[in-house]
Parts: C-alpha cells; structure tokens; sequence
C-alpha cells in the first residue's frame, strides 16, 4: 500500500479497553515493569557515560538540580490510541528532568500544541510531578538516554529497539503514530518492515505531513485459508491497521528558523485526532 492511502473503512476501532475507556490492568501492569526495565539499563556504555556525566556536571542555569542521569522510559496513557515516537532525551531537558520532552524548548512547543489538541491536560511540562497528564497519547523515543550530539550510534538505536518494540506490543490501541523528526520515522517504517507488516518499498521519504499507511500480516489461519501459511511475526493482537504521520521535530533548530511553525504543527495533531477513534 502506497503513502498517503487510506484503507477502505478507515481505522479499526479500538479494541482491548474496558467499557470505562481505561487500560486493562495486566496492561498497566506490563508497562510499570517495562519502565523498572528501562530506567535500570546499562547496555550502552557510550551513552552511559554521557548521560552520568552531564548529570554531574551540570548546566549553569540548573546548577542546584538533581539530574535523572538515566535512561528516560515513554509515559502517558495506557489506554492510548496515538504514539508519539521522538528522537532520544535532550541533555538538559529529559535527562535533567526524566520525562520525556520535560524541561526543554522542544517540550514546550510539544506540549502546547498537545494541551491545544485536546491531547494533555496542561500546555507546560517541567517536571516528572508537575501533574501533567497525556490524554490517548503516549510519548516515547527512538533511543532513551541522551546522545552527544544528538546522534546515538546504530547499535546503540538496535539496542535500544526491543523497548520500542515492547511498547508498540503492549499499547494494542494505537492506530496513529507520530513520527517527530526523520530519524523516528525511519526507526519506526523499520521496525515494522521487521515485523513483516505491509510497508511502502522504497521506504517514502521523510517530509512534514507525511502519512503512510501501515497494514499487518494476515492472521495465520487466514494465510493458511488462503493456501498461503507463512509469518505472521509481530502481529499485534488487536490493530490491523496503523497510520504512521511524519513531522517535523520541535527543536528549535526548526521552530527557530520557521520551518515549522506553530500552524504547521497544529495540524499534524489535528490530522491525528482525525484518524483516531471517534
Ligand atoms: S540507549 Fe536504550 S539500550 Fe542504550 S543504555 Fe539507554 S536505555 Fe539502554
């Protein structure tokens, strides 16, 4: 299936949730102990020491704050049908505060457009406890601790892949994916190329706006019925169908310089409130 089509009928409903819209607990449950997972690994010693070495040494202006320093695990709301996948933790912002897009320029604007779309209860993010909550959203990263530069290595995205993959696993709601940047966006058109899902090949382009299309394997049985028996890895139990939108990252090297505006921006979440559940 091309960029840019729709599937006939448009997303599936969500599946999976109790009659109150919340997630069921074994989800919860799975996603507390996939954090306990993250916040605790060490597989990157690059990244490790980075992220600790910031963390001591600080930046002026934060200079009498306690530094996470460790890697940063995606939070929201279990029971979310959008997925909003960034690049890694800033240095200073979600490494500083330890949570995602907290604490720095790039949070700002994210979370403003969010709590404009309807999508967080607050405009302002500056800290793990400040009460912010993500409303059918989840927000996670490519890589979760901070990179020099911005670049983690490719082994360092591969090592970081399988807790990606996990959340993909456990958030079976999701119909809409948020590519912030074009480096999520190629992470995520990979990963599920990996999990044999119907990606455009060539991999389109990345350009704000983006939307491509993303269908599963068929079911075994129906492979099967279909005298086609064959994989059907990754297929997640209840979405059969994703929408995958690219945009460009909030960083103020595009919000700066007007290449993404906040019009620009607005859109993409109104356009992702459009293909999620009504
Ligand atoms: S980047 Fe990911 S895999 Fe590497 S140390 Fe951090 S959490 Fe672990």
């Amino acid at each position: 299936m091309s960029a840019g089509e729709r599937r006939p009928g448009g997303p599936a409903r969500p599946r999976g949730r109790a009659a109150d819209g919340a997630a069921p607990e074994a989800r919860r449950r799975a996603l507390s102990e996939l954090r306990d997972t993250v916040v605790n690994c060490r597989r990157c010693p690059r990244l490790v020491r980075w992220r600790e070495k910031v963390a001591r040494e600080k930046r002026a202006s934060f200079a009498d704050q306690d530094y996470w320093g460790r890697p940063v695990p995606g939070f929201g709301d279990p029971a979310a049908w959008l997925l909003v996948v960034g690049l890694a933790p800033a240095a200073h912002g979600a490494n500083r505060t330890g949570r995602m897009f907290t604490g720095d320029r790039s949070g700002d604007w994210l979370f403003r457009a969010l709590h404009r779309a309807g999508l967080a209860t607050r405009a302002e993010s500056t800290a793990r406890d400040d009460g912010l909550e993500l409303v059918g959203t989840w927000i996670t990263a490519s890589v979760r601790c901070a990179p020099p530069g911005n670049r983690p290595g490719p082994s360092e995205r591969a090592n970081c892949r399988p807790y990606l993959e996990r959340e993909i696993d456990l958030l079976e709601d999701v119909r809409v994916i948020v590519a912030l940047g074009g480096y999520a966006y190629r992470h995520v058109m990979r990963i599920f190329r990996g999990r044999a899902w119907d990606v455009p090949s060539p991999m389109p382009g990345f350009e704000h706006g983006l939307e491509v299309e993303l269908a599963a394997p068929a079911r075994p049985d129906a492979r099967a019925a279909a005298g086609q028996p064959g994989r059907a890895k990754g297929r997640r139990p209840s979405a059969d169908a994703l929408t995958l939108v690219a945009s460009y990252h909030p960083s103020q090297q595009n919000t700066f310089t007007g290449t993404l505006t906040e019009p620009m921006f607005d859109r993409i979440w109104a356009r992702a409130r459009a293909l999620g559940p009504a």
